[in-house]
């Protein structure tokens, strides 16, 4: 367990690059006070790459404790996640200075320890489990304000924050209106100064999509969001969050629907439908998959209002069945089919089997195979109105994330009688009528007749756990998941030619 945390640690101290170069040594604490144990990010800028150090003191420059040791940052901006502790002890709670030294020079700041959470320090020393990252959307924004707001930008990705995101779901959301009709698919340039001369460093879709306002000011405003880039966009930058101006006047707030929302997660490959304050059904559903030739697959994140039905669409030989529009050209819709020779029948084993992992060019492909709850993409289209202004969420796969491993104890379903999948729910559609599945521990199912068992597609069970473990080490800190694309971004952002 000790390696455990030590390997983590050592993780979390690599730097992270952002974007936009600043001369000056400067080093950022976290806005809010810093809780031992639980992760922060701490911002430094260096003048040019080097190695750093970063160390807490007390007023007189006496050292308290270590927080980072022998860290490569790059010219410009940097970023490293601390929890409060060195070497498993816990940082003083106080009011301390954070000392960054960087060759002969150095800068500090003010820091705020808080005392350690209680469940935290509760927790005998032995069971403290390898720490999980707290990610938000903006975990790697540049912007050194403080938002102290719920909102999308601040949620924690942690579909177990239900009360938390249904806060978030059925809150007033800020999107663009340039005062005209039927602007779903016009998008604005996000600019790097408040002047519409100023170069555009992204795009953002008018009506649909939410911008996170960091600054209002009379004429521009500050804002950031994920740049809405598609091929043809005026600005390419493939879903990067971005900072820049819009016009104020643009800005304008909306309700959204506050019977139902969704989260979609990126890095679960799953949409979670809320309603009326929980979590009521999950679904499987696959994302955009970019390559070499086309980045603009990646499915833009951010947060967005469900609006128009578009119905049944083709694209080449598929059918993407009860479309409904959220960003621009990207849709949720239902996993396509292709039509058999005989016009009727819907072939649907091209995409379906690939659900659960990325495949689309952006559109969110959502499963046609009724939830235990009775849900599909029927289902939503059903329940939603023409312009149902329901929120969106999709969560970023940050480099970093993981996926939780679940608990032993958590019971899955099975039928020896049937004998091919294993399934989330006692109570599954998937199963013929009369079939009664039999419950046993997550920590089984690599043993006996279970080892052979495949996940359910209609109850979007958990995940094994070597299957976890494969997927958390592409996305394991430092790493890259998706080497072509950060390639792609590296002639980011341009004007489209
Ligand atoms: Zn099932």
């Amino acid at each position: 367990m000790r390696k455990w945390i030590c390997l983590l640690l050592a993780c979390l101290l690599l730097p992270l690059p952002v974007r936009g170069a600043d001369p000056e040594l400067s080093v950022i604490a976290p806005a809010e006070p810093l809780i031992p144990w639980e992760t922060a990010l701490i911002r430094y800028t260096l003048p040019e790459a080097g190695t750093v150090q970063l160390t807490l003191t007390d007023g007189e420059g006496r050292e308290i404790m270590p927080v980072a040791r022998d860290v490569q940052g790059v010219a410009g901006k940097n970023t490293l996640f601390w929890n409060g502790t060195w070497e498993r002890e816990s940082a003083p709670a106080g009011v301390w200075r954070l000392r960054l030294d960087a060759g002969d020079a150095h800068a500090e700041t003010e820091i705020v320890i808080a005392g350690e959470a209680p469940a935290v320090a509760a927790r005998p020393a032995e069971s403290l489990e390898p720490l999980r990252l707290s990610f938000t959307p903006a975990t790697t924004s540049p912007w050194n304000g403080r938002d102290a707001s719920l909102n999308y930008w601040t949620l924690p990705m942690d579909i177990h924050e239900e009360e938390r995101i249904w806060q978030v779901l059925t809150a007033p959301i800020t999107v663009i209106n340039i005062g005209k009709n039927s602007t779903e698919k016009t998008q604005v340039t996000i600019r790097k100064e408040p002047s519409a001369d100023s170069e555009g460093v992204g795009v953002v879709t008018c009506e649909t999509q939410g911008v996170h306002v960091l600054e209002r000011g009379e004429e521009w405003s500050l804002i950031e969001c994920y740049s809405s880039s598609f091929h043809d966009s005026k600005i390419l930058n493939w879903n990067v969050l971005v900072q820049g101006y819009i016009p104020t006047k643009y800005l304008k707030e909306e309700i959204p629907n506050q019977e139902m929302g969704m989260v979609i997660d990126k890095l679960t490959q799953r949409l979670y439908l809320f309603r009326e304050g929980r979590l009521y059904s999950t679904l499987l559903v696959s994302t955009g998959l970019s390559n070499k030739r086309q980045p603009y697959n990646e499915t833009r994140s951010g947060e967005f209002l469900l609006t128009s039905k578009v119905g049944d669409f083709k694209s080449d030989n598929l059918t993407c069945a009860k479309a409904i529009r959220f960003n621009d050209g990207d849709l949720l819709h239902e996993v396509p089919y292709v039509l058999a020779a005989d016009g009727v029948s819907r072939i649907y084993d091209t995409c379906e089997p690939k659900l659960g992992t990325k495949a689309s060019h952006g559109c969110i492909r959502v499963q046609r195979k009724k939830t235990p709850e009775g849900v599909n993409m029927y289902w939503i289209w059903d329940s939603l109105k023409k312009n149902s202004k329901t929120r969106l969420l999709i969560w970023e796969d940050w480099q970093g994330r993981q996926i939780e491993i679940p608990a032993e104890d958590t019971p899955l379903y099975w039928s020896a009688r049937e004998g091919t999948y294993y399934h989330s729910a006692e109570q599954c559609s998937g199963v013929k009528e009369g079939l009664v599945l039999a419950r046993f521990p997550y920590g089984e199912l690599e043993t006996g007749a279970y080892a052979k068992l495949k996940p359910c597609p209609y109850c979007a069970p958990v995940l094994r756990r070597a299957e976890i473990e494969e997927i958390n080490a592409k996305y394991a800190f430092g790493g890259d998941h998706d080497p072509v694309l950060t390639e792609a971004r590296k002639s980011c952002p341009r004007p489209l030619k």
